[in-house]
């Protein structure tokens, strides 16, 4: 793991993303190295051409004491879009607690998302926000699966662990189920085994991508072979992906479950 620390001017940054004012990004680069992170083209803008995704990681420094927490009233914020606010080294630098100790008082409305346990650690920091919510994502409760395509991830059930701590205590949360891999990842049991814990559920599908696909093709192929051709035919025709989010919705529907679907739909996706 190649470790090196860098200045950063500010680690709260505009976005892009729909319905998001700022994205925190406290590191550069993510230990999780899930084969389908599509945050893998931040090597191009960040000096790391030629390096494998999830083996290095860049420490961002900046003054923490510009931070103003006013400054985001009435704003969104998500950690974060390009990394994991939980990557392990977050044990021993603790960006993702000063950025949120220094938010402290914010009437913004923060969102975390999170594929890691550690994620529980920071719960005397949440229950000072007036406006959060903690998620964490997952596609498969299969630990064999999931140590392939995010080996670096905690385990599904650490997380659920997590989350159900957090909400225990009061924090608001929410599961996002993605990426949703076709026929593989088992949506509904994820639904079940979250249910006591968040009505909350968001779902995206995967997004294939140039740099991703071999990877996610060589995945099923060893896998899944009996998969292949359906992973190739629903990578060149996204309307097929229709059919499985009319499945989650009624599902949804039928437990009455808060559904947010963010499918992609060949390059755009039509949030509902
Ligand atoms: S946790 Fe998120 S940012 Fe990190 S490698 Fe996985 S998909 Fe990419």
């Amino acid at each position: 793991m190649i470790v090196r620390k860098v200045n950063a001017k500010s680690i709260i940054t505009k976005s892009n993303i729909p319905g998001i004012d700022f994205v925190i990004n406290p590191y550069i680069g993510c230990q999780h190295a899930c084969i389908y992170c599509y945050a893998e083209f931040m090597k191009r803008f960040t000096g790391h051409v030629g390096d494998s995704w999830g083996e290095f990681l860049d420490v961002k420094h900046c003054n923490w004491d510009k931070i103003r927490p006013e400054k985001y009233n009435g704003k969104t914020l998500l950690f974060s879009s390009v990394t994991d606010p939980y990557t392990p080294l977050e044990v021993k630098y603790e960006n993702t607690r000063s950025v949120l100790e220094k938010l402290i008082g914010t009437k913004a409305s923060v969102q975390i998302l999170t594929k890691s346990d550690l994620v529980v650690r920071d719960l005397d920091l949440f229950k000072q926000f007036d406006d959060i919510q903690v998620g964490i994502s997952i596609n498969s409760l299969n630990e064999e699966f999931v140590r392939v395509i995010e080996p670096r991830a905690s385990k599904p059930l650490d997380r659920l662990k997590s989350l159900r701590t957090i909400s225990k205590e009061g924090v608001p949360t929410y599961v996002f189920v993605s990426p949703i891999f076709p026929k593989i990842s088992d949506w509904q049991s994820i639904i079940d085994a979250a249910l006591p814990i968040t009505d909350d559920f968001r779902f995206e599908n995967l997004n294939f991508r140039r740099h991703n696909v071999s990877r996610i093709m060589d995945l099923v192929a060893s896998k899944h072979p009996e998969l292949s051709e359906f992973f190739t035919q629903i990578m060149r025709h996204p309307s097929m992906w229709d059919e499985i989010e009319e499945d989650i919705e009624a599902y949804c529907s039928l437990r009455k479950i808060r559904c947010k679907i963010e499918f992609h739909h060949g390059g755009f996706s039509k949030t509902k």
